[in-house]
Formats: C-alpha cells, sequence, structure tokens
C-alpha cells in the first residue's frame, strides 16, 4: 500500500462545522459528506453547504469503494423533503445537491421521493438551483421521467469507473445502464444540465479512462468530475495508484476537447464538490 501524498492531506477547524451538524441532526438529515467519510467535508461544511442524502443511511448496494453501510433501509421518512426544504432555508443555500443511498427495494426506486423533495425546495425557496445526484434506478424509464418532471437543473448520475473495473467496484452495477442513464435523460430534455463523476486510481489505465469519457461525451452529458479514489477502510478496495495532480490537469484538458462544457478534475473533487461552480462554469460554457 502506497503512502497518501501530500495533495491529499486536509485540515480544518472542526469548531466551524458544528453549526451543520448541529442543524443536521435537529432536523433528523443524512449527508454523503459524512457517510462516504469525504475529505472535504471541513471545508464544505465549514462554507455551510453539505450534499444531502435522503431515504435513510442503508444502501440496498454493497459498492466495494463506497463507505455507505450496505444493509436493509428503513421506510421512506415523509417529512424528509420538507425538512430538507428548512435546511436549505436555514443554511441560505442558493444551490443544493441532493444524492440518495440506491433503494432497489423500492417499486420506483425512490424516484418520487427524489421529486417530492425538490417540490419541497420549490415551494419555500424557489431562487435555489437543485442538483439531483441519482442512483441508476435499475434504468427505469418510468423511474426516470417522474425525477426528470421535478425539473432539476442538474441530473447528475455517476459513472464512477471503467468498464473493466464494475464487476469489482460495482458488481450490483452496470455501465450500460449508467450511461443510458445519462443518454436518456439527455434526450428527455436538451436544455438540462446532464452531469457525471468517475474516481481515478482504482487500477484503470489511461487508454481505459479516456475510453470512458468517449463512451460518456456520446450521452450527451455536459459535466464531468474527476476525484482521486481514497479507501475509507481496509474492507474497502485498494488504492491502486494516486495520480499526481499534473496527470488531473491533463484529464481536464482532454475532456473539454472531447466536448463536456465543464471539467472539474483535482486529486479532492468528489462529484458535488464545489458544484455549483460546475453549474455556473457549465452554463457559461
Ligand atoms: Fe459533501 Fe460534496 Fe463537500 Fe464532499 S465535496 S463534503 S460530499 S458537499
Ligand atoms: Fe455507495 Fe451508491 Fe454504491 Fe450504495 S449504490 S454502496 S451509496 S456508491
Amino acid at each position: 500500500m502506497q503512502r497518501k501524498p501530500k495533495w491529499l492531506s486536509v485540515k480544518y477547524n472542526q469548531a466551524q462545522t458544528e453549526e451543520v451538524i448541529q442543524l443536521l441532526t435537529d432536523l433528523n438529515l443524512n449527508t454523503v459528506c459524512s457517510a462516504a467519510n469525504c475529505p472535504n467535508l471541513g471545508e464544505c461544511y465549514s462554507k455551510r453547504t453539505a450534499t444531502f442524502m435522503i431515504m435513510g443511511d442503508q444502501c440496498t448496494r454493497n459498492c466495494r469503494f463506497c463507505n455507505v453501510t450496505d444493509g436493509k433501509p428503513a421506510p421512506l421518512s415523509e417529512e424528509e423533503p420538507y425538512n430538507i426544504a428548512k435546511a436549505v432555508v436555514m443554511l441560505k443555500l442558493k444551490y443544493v445537491v441532493i444524492t440518495s443511498v440506491t433503494r432497489d427495494d423500492l417499486p420506483d426506486g425512490g424516484a418520487m421521493h427524489f421529486s417530492n423533495t425538490v417540490r419541497a425546495i420549490k415551494d419555500i425557496a424557489p431562487d435555489v438551483y437543485i442538483e439531483l445526484l441519482i442512483p441508476d434506478l435499475k434504468g427505469d424509464e418510468a423511474a426516470l421521467d417522474i425525477v426528470m418532471a421535478a425539473k432539476p437543473d442538474v441530473l447528475n448520475h455517476n459513472t464512477e469507473t471503467v468498464r473493466s473495473l464494475y464487476s469489482s467496484a460495482r458488481p450490483q452495477a452496470d455501465y450500460d445502464r449508467s450511461l443510458h442513464v445519462l443518454n436518456y435523460c439527455k434526450r428527455k430534455d436538451k436544455d438540462m444540465l446532464i452531469k457525471t463523476g468517475l474516481m481515478v486510481g482504482l487500477g484503470e489505465t489511461d487508454e481505459e479512462l479516456l475510453q470512458t469519457m468517449d463512451d460518456i461525451r456520446t450521452t450527451g452529458c455536459d459535466i464531468l468530475t474527476i476525484g482521486q479514489y481514497l479507501r475509507p477502510s481496509k474492507d474497502h478496495l485498494e488504492v491502486v495508484e494516486y495520480v499526481t495532480p499534473e496527470k488531473f490537469k491533463y484529464y481536464e484538458k482532454i475532456g473539454l476537447e472531447k466536448g463536456f462544457s465543464f471539467v472539474a478534475s483535482a486529486p479532492l473533487v468528489r462529484s458535488s464538490y464545489k458544484a455549483e461552480l460546475a453549474f455556473t462554469g457549465s452554463k457559461k460554457g
């Protein structure tokens, strides 16, 4: 196992994160920042921003890179959409990212719950931009239609890794299904910004990564994020490589050349990192 390079070390003042932590506790809300042990939590919470994770903290899948617990999820909370909307107002957010665990146990995968959450936010904070980072919903077009009908400003679905690593990293997912989700959503609403994210350092080759960028571009996806995979614990996949910041810059250049309207590529980039910047950058692009 290689030592973590210095460009991945982050420091933050815990006291500055307490306001957000308290608010989340009071409203009984989860964030992927905490569930996924995101390295940017200190920075994002101290700027009073977070990515809300709806539909519980237990995922019905078990991706080998992900720190979210797998298990039998609890029934959906009817209050959750309103509590998310309240948190958006209390944190004075202008841009919010909402994601979820995968809920393969629900007939619509949780599509209606996503929709209810968007509507609850629009009801009390109509000027807030909303990005949904959705699971693949098993590629079910009726479920995707429900999510799209809620009209988020950005529809994000992570491709995560290259085709050859799906069986080891995301055994319950499917590369082509994820591409289908991106493509279906773009075809459904050409004006909606479509976004996806990749992790590197899992053992993919450069050639595979560039092919994946091509595959994603073919779907019509607008925004791409690329960040370093970090191993959450000894039970997760090992890091095969710590990709250098220079290499990330190279990926950004290549991504832009391939036609993405915005590419965020750096070691600590996550799908929701500075999401508002990617949104405004893409709209200009
Ligand atoms: Fe949360 Fe995203 Fe920031 Fe990580 S990058 S702390 S997941 S908002
Ligand atoms: Fe984590 Fe999403 Fe995989 Fe669930 S489906 S284990 S939340 S990456």
